[in-house]
């Protein structure tokens, strides 16, 4: 059985540690470009409206509050003794630098036993000045940019009210890489338009930018989003669960050695969840792609 090229970001985690790490999502009251009307005011279409936040967070309360909640909860439930804080909500990278410097060091000031940080980002609000500060962070702790690419295809992404392109996102994480910083790019496969050789296409350009690590996850329907509405109406083609177990296998075959994989499934919560049904159980389809990774002579990582 061969080893798969790329690795289990919690593997990752636990032997740089020590222990496992969980993260704690938090909400730094951030905005949107696609949202404020910078860039535009409906939101991606596959948006659920909260900017993705955990179910668990709670906006509004001060970030020291949210990051010992946060801990207090996941602690309870899991064998975690370390974690990340999530600027998951929006889009932590279009505020003020200084607004994300205070945010950032309260959270890493709120508990002892935070170890870093990830920050959501995307490609047309990584300037500059907002690097400067990114690259501060890099040296203080063990810090994460999360990137949406989402699809290569920039004819998908302005059908997905997306509005950002392929060439912005190239542009910004030459940028973020030149100085060191460490990237997760985020990767939808089954977007309608999408055929299986964008969704590759993707794979070989984190390969070819150097990116650190990789969320993929198949494309739902949350209620809240404005794709529900299409898809209510049956215009929302849905790709099926073999599809795409066999399109991750080919992913993880193609990623070059060392990339991280943050996660390879998504799902809304509860009955926010309108489609694939399949999405809804995480673990049984982890389990299927495991099963066609052994099949496929690759050693399971996660
Ligand atoms: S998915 Fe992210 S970038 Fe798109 S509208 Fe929602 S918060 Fe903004």
């Amino acid at each position: 059985m061969s080893e798969a090229a790329a690795r289990s970001f919690n593997t990752h985690l636990r032997e740089r540690f020590g222990c496992r790490v969980h993260r704690v999502a938090v909400d730094g009251g951030f905005s949107c470009p696609n949202l404020d009307g910078t860039r535009g005011l409906g939101g991606c279409r596959f948006c659920d409206m909260s900017g993705s936040l955990a179910s668990y967070a709670e906006p509004k309360r001060p970030i020291a509050d949210q990051v010992r909640l946060g801990i207090e909860r996941i602690a309870r439930r899991t064998k975690a003794r370390k974690f990340i804080v999530y600027f998951q909500a929006f889009t932590a990278t279009h505020a003020p630098p200084e607004r994300l410097r205070t945010l950032c060091d309260e959270a890493l000031a709120a508990d002892e036993r935070v170890v870093g940080l990830a920050v959501g980002a995307r490609p047309d609000c990584l300037g500059e000045p907002i690097l400067d500060v990114l690259e501060e962070f890099h040296r203080k702790t063990y810090l994460w940019i999360d990137v949406g690419l989402e699809t290569v295809n920039n004819q998908t992404l302005e059908r997905m009210n997306r509005r950002t392109t392929t060439a912005e996102f190239v542009e910004a994480m030459r940028r973020a890489k030149a100085r060191g910083l460490r990237i997760c790019a985020h990767v939808i496969f089954g977007l309608p338009g999408d055929s299986p050789d964008d969704m590759m296409r993707a794979i070989d350009l984190v390969n070819e930018l150097a990116l650190d690590g990789i969320k993929i996850h198949n494309l739902y329907i949350d209620a809240r989003s404005a794709l529900a509405v299409p898809w209510r109406r049956g215009e929302i083609p849905m790709m099926g669960r073999d599809t795409y177990v066999d399109l991750v296998c080919r992913a993880l075959e193609k990623l070059r050695p060392g990339v991280l994989v943050h996660r390879l499934t998504g799902e809304a919560p509860g009955e926010r969840h309108l489609a694939p049904e399949w999405a809804r159980d995480k673990n049984r389809l982890l389990e299927a792609i495991r099963a066609e990774m052994r099949r496929r002579g690759m050693a399971p990582f996660f």
